[in-house]
């Protein structure tokens, strides 16, 4: 045996234990294995007196289904909200989270967010009645070119149904819903789209500066319009499309009255009261269809 293969193996026998202990570290702090749904985790800046942490859910789509990454079914989104119930979680809107840290009103206990991109039928249908039964609030983010179709932008390409105006009224007028933003047009699929591509609300190659934010200023000026003209409320919050942003938007956003911007990173939120910024960018937690209840808990209590 060489002199140079036992420090080898001595390396590696530290290594290995190493491990071992992180591995068995892991184990403790997450019993769940959460971290797997979780990926790169953004961790929350300190929070002093006038600061709280607010866990931010994102889902997508209701129905029964085998692939659940942004899919979840009823059964499952009952029992999750049942559980945040029973354990005192009260969900919030951003209009309360908005009051706090512009006027420092008080939030309740234990204050979550549920958000739902994408403006499916089945946030009407399934969603709807669920979060009326535990009377949680939700907001829910449509794009404009598909709000209340089956087709992409009217081609003959099918996607998952969206609903229209008349189910937005109903959920806006119950107070537990409000609809916000995720672009007019800025959320495209490539393979369905005919003329230039974007990808979510990044600049084009080739496109000028100046070109681009009127494009931008221009489809959310159509998306505000739109959401304006069927609730009668302006929005003020914006999910980015993909999560994609840059180093314009949340203040082309901000000058045109958007205070609360959202990327998919995940993460809690250090909120401050006074502190506008910390309504920028903000962390959501995804949250799959195979995502236990008891998971859920443990992941949103920290
Ligand atoms: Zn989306």
């Amino acid at each position: 045996m060489s002199s140079k293969i036992k420090p080898l193996a001595l390396n590696l026998a530290i290594i290995i234990a190493a491990l071992s202990v992180f591995a068995g570290l892991t184990v403790m702090t997450d019993p769940f294995n959460v971290f797997r749904y979780i990926g790169k985790s953004n961790p929350s800046a300190p929070l002093d007196e006038d600061g709280v942490r607010i866990p931010i859910l994102m889902y997508h789509h209701f129905a029964d289904d085998d692939s659940p990454g942004t899919i979840i079914s009823a059964a499952n989104f009952e029992k999750q909200l049942k559980i945040l119930s029973d354990e005192g979680y009260t969900a919030i809107s951003f209009q309360e989270l908005c009051n706090f840290v512009y006027d420092g009103a008080g939030l309740p206990e234990r204050p979550f967010i549920i958000t739902i991109d994408d403006g499916y039928l089945s946030v009407y249908e399934t969603a709807f009645p669920l979060l009326r039964k535990y009377d949680m609030k939700a907001t829910v983010f449509i794009i404009g070119v598909s709000h209340g179709k089956h087709l992409y932008k009217d081609t003959q390409y099918p996607i998952i149904p969206r609903f229209g105006d008349a189910e937005a009224l109903e959920m806006t007028r119950s107070g537990l819903i409000s609809i916000q933003s995720h672009s007019y047009d800025m959320h495209q699929h490539e393979p369905y789209e005919t003329g230039p591509y974007r990808k979510g609300v990044l600049q084009r190659d080739g496109e000028s500066d100046d070109e681009y934010i009127e494009a931008f200023k221009t489809d959310f000026g159509l998306a505000a319009a739109q959401i304006e003209a069927m609730t009668g409320a302006r929005p003020f919050v914006y999910s980015y499309p993909y999560g994609f942003r840059n180093d314009k938007t949340d203040a082309l956003l901000r000058d045109m009255g958007v205070k609360v911007t959202l990327t998919i990173a995940a993460g809690f939120n250090a909120v401050s009261a006074g502190w506008p910024e910390s309504l920028l960018r903000m962390n959501r937690f995804n949250v799959p269809g195979d995502m236990t209840p008891e998971e859920l808990l443990w992941m949103i209590s920290g």
